[in-house]
């Protein structure tokens, strides 16, 4: 009894002693300066040739895709029939963290986008049934991201409660493309209405009813670098289709400006919505010195990431998350929104975690 109360003492004494105080919530993941988010649309060939060119530099995508294998002739879009042969590489993108998002199963789109028209194109096979095709053709959990074909429909109130009861979380949209208002909405953040989300710019040729492309490099990346600046979210877009690949190409001249940043976030944008939807819910309350609950009281299966939280802390110390320690980061790269780890910098400790679990910190070991 009195060895065990001794142990408790020491314990106390020891986590009192530790000095670590919690100051806040990060931003972006790992208390990145930017976050960079690309998105890709349409059922096409080119989208195999896309991953491939960004998985040279690690930008992150969501990947909208058409589901519809074999859609009657009056139907087809581009060449739809495309997604029988793309389900493996998407399934591949999976795993090296792209997201999958819908995007109809049809590609139903038509001018005028009414609400006539809205109401008949918007029907639970598009809205929930291409969800559940990237359920059952991905290792996918849960389908975050919405986007409206051709860009039309995002306007309607009645269609964003439907895309927001199917369970999406975001819905991008693709603005007045016929008098080019889809070239650079010119978003740096996360977008008010979520149901009619914009972007930063098109990175893309010609294409559909435009009247003009986005291939100056110059322009291109000094848009990026004025959203850096501003510890924004980059957020740009392109039609596979439309891109010329290799080196010496608009597209990955480009990705080579805005990747490998140490402190950027590459990051899907449904899991960079969720993480908004986390940073404003988890709650941090410190138990005893040294020891603090995170928790939020969001769906698990809906906002699965982590969290990056920020404490002040004397050097030396460990980090245990449930009785787990964590393993120490010494860069700063993150380009998955799930894992788990700490990072020092100076007094300070980012520790990244899945919400609702206990942290411990403890005096290194001698
Ligand atoms: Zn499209």
């Amino acid at each position: 009894m009195r060895i065990l109360a001794a142990g408790l003492c020491f314990a106390a004494m020891s986590a009192a002693d530790s000095g670590v105080s919690f100051t806040g919530k990060t931003k972006y993941l790992n208390n990145a300066r930017a976050a960079v988010t690309h998105t890709i649309d349409d059922s096409t060939k080119y989208v195999a040739d896309c991953l491939d060119t960004m998985d040279k530099y690690g930008v992150k995508a969501t990947v909208f895709v058409s589901t519809a294998e074999d859609p009657p002739p009056q139907e087809r879009f581009f060449s739809q029939l495309q997604v029988k042969t793309l389900w493996p590489r998407l399934r591949q993108a999976v795993d090296n963290g792209h997201e999958m998002g819908a995007h109809g199963r049809m590609h139903r789109c038509g001018r005028p986008d009414n609400e006539a028209f809205c109401a008949g194109a918007y029907g639970d096979d598009e809205v929930i049934g291409s969800r559940d095709d990237i359920l059952r053709r991905t290792q996918q959990p849960y389908v975050w991201t919405w986007c409206y074909p051709c860009g039309h429909c995002a306007n309607h109130e009645f269609i964003q409660k439907r895309i927001a009861a199917a369970g999406y979380i975001v819905a991008r949209n693709y603005p007045n493309e016929a008098q080019d208002g889809h070239i650079a909405p010119d978003l740096q953040t996360w977008d008010s209405n979520p149901f009619n989300a914009a972007y930063t710019q098109v990175v893309q040729k010609r294409g559909g009813a435009a009247k003009t492309e986005r291939l100056d490099v110059d322009a291109l990346n000094a848009k990026f670098d004025e959203v850096y600046q501003r510890r924004g979210i980059y957020n740009f877009l392109s039609h596979p289709q439309w891109l010329d690949y290799g080196a010496d190409g608009f597209y990955e001249r480009h990705l080579a400006h805005i990747s490998r940043r140490p402190d950027v976030w590459y990051v899907p944008m449904g899991p960079l919505y969720a993480y908004k939807a986390i940073h404003e819910s988890t709650q941090v309350s410190e138990l005893s010195p040294g020891r603090f609950s995170v928790s939020n009281d969001l769906d698990r299966k809906i906002y699965n990431g982590s969290i990056t939280l920020e404490f002040r802390a004397p050097a030396g110390m460990r980090v245990l998350s449930g009785g787990k320690p964590l393993a120490e980061r010494r860069n700063q790269a993150a380009d998955r929104w799930q894992e788990e780890y700490f990072r020092r910098e100076g007094g300070v400790l980012y520790v990244t975690v899945p919400p609702n679990t206990t942290l411990e910190f403890r005096p290194a070991r001698r």
